[in-house]
């Protein structure tokens, strides 16, 4: 089922360590050395100081569900819209 979701990338919460990548391809990794997103699979993606947020209308959200759960530091957060 295509829904819209947000997946966020705390930049000061994430250290490189890509157990991430594995679980969702569009996850990658970023000029910074820490997490991002690959820009043509997501419908937008925002970049702040301490964060990146993708915005994704899909059926894949297991996927981010799936890499923010594999995340030692809990850096991924996953959140569905309206
Ligand atoms: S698994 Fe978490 S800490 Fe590692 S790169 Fe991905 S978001 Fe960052």
């Amino acid at each position: 089922m295509s829904e819209r979701y947000r997946v966020t990338v705390d930049k000061e919460a994430c250290d490189g360590i890509f157990a991430c990548l594995v679980r969702d391809d569009r996850l990658v990794e970023a000029d910074d050395g820490l997490a991002g997103f690959d820009p043509d699979e997501a419908v937008a993606v925002e970049q702040t100081a301490d964060s990146v947020t993708a915005t994704f209308e899909d059926d894949r959200r297991d996927e981010a569900e799936s890499a923010a759960r594999a995340c030692p530091p809990n850096a991924i957060s996953v959140e569905v819209l309206e």
